[in-house]
């Protein structure tokens, strides 16, 4: 990091070292060529990575320093989620824009802030400064939890399908400020046999259909039963899309989507697991169809909504 009008790389790697608390779980962390950490008793890493760059990821404003840097974990923990991991270390690639003197403070301090809160070890990366946009790239580690991990593909057919939360509408300012659905994971694993689960980030009917296609198994969605987000409504209003299609369509909810047996739904629904709120939203067939039925009764194809990725 050559900005001499605000601190070289070594007294930000310094710095960054500093905040970070004494953990266990890294033998060697910042400050070395290569990390160590220790997992105990688990003989699998749970490893995601996500980049994230400004112009695409957030704008500033809205954002500011501090929410970028924790939407940057937040992202990466969403992941861990989805797998039903518990969060472990992480390791932060950031190129900094060179703007204002507590810039970097601001962005790592959202980071740390979030790090702290799931119990997860920033344990190395690599800084760099520029005169570029933010650019940020985050690999976490998380340890299977202790129903082993959770994938995409375990979906059967007569599962009921879930979802947490409410969806539509992120762009207004959830995507900044979520909460990883980590604690939600974790307690439903424990509760239900979850058979197959996904973080929805390019949007809930794209998400659900890499659900699908990974489990090779049809659905249809009750479109009365999905959860409106109270942004998707004000959205719709001014653009003129309803605010199911914002639902279905926006990305970055950032919440789960899994299958469970029926007997293991139906007991979701009689005994409520405090503090989580889920739905059920539709139910798992074994034709190669993706169905939404309206509250007229009617059922047709899935839309194709979504965030679709430009490579
Ligand atoms: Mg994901």
């Amino acid at each position: 990091m050559n900005n001499a009008a605000h601190r070289d790389e070594f007294t930000l790697i310094d710095w960054i070292k500093r905040q970070q608390p004494d953990d266990p779980r890294v033998r060697l962390g910042i400050g070395d060529d290569a990390a160590l950490i220790d997992f105990v008793d688990s003989y699998n890493a749970v490893v995601t990575t996500d980049m994230l760059m400004e112009g695409t990821d957030f704008t500033f404003p809205p954002a500011s320093p501090f929410l970028a840097g924790r939407k940057s974990l937040a992202v990466n923990l969403s992941d861990l989620a989805a797998m039903g991991a518990v969060p472990h270390s992480a390791f932060v690639s950031v190129s900094l824009p060179r703007r204002g003197k507590t810039w970097t403070e601001e962005f790592f301090g959202g980071l740390f802030d979030l790090a702290k809160e799931f119990d997860i070890a920033i344990a190395g990366g690599d800084t760099n400064s520029w005169d570029g946009p933010l650019v940020v790239s985050i690999t976490a580690l998380g340890t299977p939890g202790p129903r082993g991990v959770i994938t995409r593909s375990g979906a059967q057919p007569g599962d009921w399908i879930f979802a947490t939360g409410e969806f539509g509408g992120s762009i207004a300012g959830h995507h900044l400020t979520f909460i990883p659905r980590i604690r939600e994971a974790l307690s439903l694993t424990h509760h239900v046999d979850v058979h197959a689960m996904i973080d929805v980030s390019d949007g809930l009917a794209s998400d659900l259909r890499h659900l699908l296609e990974a489990s090779g198994v049809g659905a249809i969605v009750d479109a009365t039963h999905i959860p409106i987000s109270s942004a998707a409504w004000e959205l719709s209003v001014i653009d003129g899309k309803t605010a199911l299609e914002h639902a279905l369509g926006d990305g970055e909810d950032f919440e789960l989507v899994f299958c469970v047996s029926p007997s293991d739904g139906q007991r979701l629904l009689d005994n409520p697991i405090e503090e989580i709120r889920y739905t059920p939203i539709g139910v798992i067939t074994d034709e190669a169809h993706y169905l939404l039925n309206n509250e007229r009764g009617e059922t047709s194809p899935m839309p194709q909504l979504g965030w679709v990725h430009r490579v």
